[in-house]
């Protein structure tokens, strides 16, 4: 499958004035390389509302592509973005993820039937195991596969997976039937450039950054501020648009505010020249070694 599409079809049922870049998964379903995170969502009552405004406003804005988790106040995420595609979800790509304590086969199917009844659907689109931890890799492929086979989920993925690590699962029958590996990856975090990205980058496997704005101070970086000015575009546009010139990288910045969710969809349309981006490789230098995963 051929990795990101220089002239993709709209998603479905938009009517959304923006040009999206898309990914090709391995089964070569298209998704948008630019997704909204949900992170820290429904963990105070009194902003409920206002965040469920907010998910329907990305959703009327072009935003198709969701990412949640079980974990994400305690199934409140879930829940509120089931609420807002609530009508509209098959025009949505929803990403969730199971707890490591979660993925054993039994346990995964209870996990994945909360999760759905929270995200008010019958399926998930992408359903990722959150972080390794001490769980056996045959177990939790069987546990994916088997929800793939009931129809619970429409293809599975990991996160937080390092180059050791997916190795492993490639060594397992079906291994390589992951679908994406979602690792924190930005300007701030170069770290993947090293060896994760290659070889996912050799076996067509996307990998979705999360953290994309490093929590945010990517969004006040002085470097990326006056760069931004050649563009017109704003420091957190920048580092995304930067992400995004990376053709099998999907990334996921979650904005609460509604001015962030316009502008994070638009750096879709930015182009870095390849003067900007050596300027960009200066401040924020590649690996030359090795380095750890960087997790949250
Ligand atoms: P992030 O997306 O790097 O940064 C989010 C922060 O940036 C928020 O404070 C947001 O503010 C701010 N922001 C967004 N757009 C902005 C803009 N245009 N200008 C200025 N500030 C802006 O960090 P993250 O939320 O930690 O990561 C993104 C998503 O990745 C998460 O929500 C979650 O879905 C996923 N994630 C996955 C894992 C994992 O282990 N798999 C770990 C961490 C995160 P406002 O909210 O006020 O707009």
């Amino acid at each position: 499958a051929s990795i990101g599409s220089r002239s993709p079809p709209r998603p479905r049922g938009s009517s959304a004035p923006y040009q999206m870049k898309f990914v090709s998964l391995p089964d070569r379903t298209q998704v948008p390389a630019l997704g909204l995170g949900t992170w820290r969502l429904g963990e105070a009552p009194e902003r409920r509302a206002a965040e469920l405004d907010t998910l329907r406003t990305a959703f009327d804005l072009g935003y198709r592509l969701f990412d949640t988790a079980e974990m994400y106040a305690d199934g409140r995420a879930e829940e509120l973005l089931g609420e807002a595609l609530a009508g509209r979800r098959h025009e949505a790509f929803i990403v969730s993820k199971v707890l490591p304590q979660n993925s054993w086969v039994k346990a995964a199917r209870a996990a994945c039937e909360r999760s759905l009844k929270r995200l008010r659907t019958d399926y998930i689109d992408l359903y990722l195991l959150h972080w390794r931890e001490q769980v056996s890799l045959p177990e939790v492929l069987e546990s994916m596969e088997r929800l793939v086979a009931a129809g619970k989920i429409r293809r599975w993925g990991v996160s937080n997976f390092d180059t050791a690590d997916l190795k492993e699962l490639w060594s397992i029958p079906d291994g390589n039937r992951c679908a994406v590996n979602q690792v924190w990856y930005s300007l701030g975090s170069r770290g993947p450039e090293f060896d994760l990205l290659p070889w996912q980058r050799e076996r067509r496997l996307p990998l979705m950054a999360y953290c994309p704005l490093d929590e945010g101070r990517l969004a006040v970086h002085p470097a990326l501020t006056a760069l931004g000015r050649r563009y017109r575009a704003s420091a957190a546009q920048l580092a995304l648009a930067w992400l995004l010139s990376h053709p099998e990288v999907i990334a996921i910045p979650k904005a609460a505010h509604p001015g962030h969710l316009n502008e994070n969809l638009a750096a879709a349309r930015i182009t870095l020249s390849p003067q900007d981006a050596a300027e960009l490789d200066r401040v924020f230098q590649p690996p030359r070694s090795k380095q750890r995963l960087a997790m949250v």
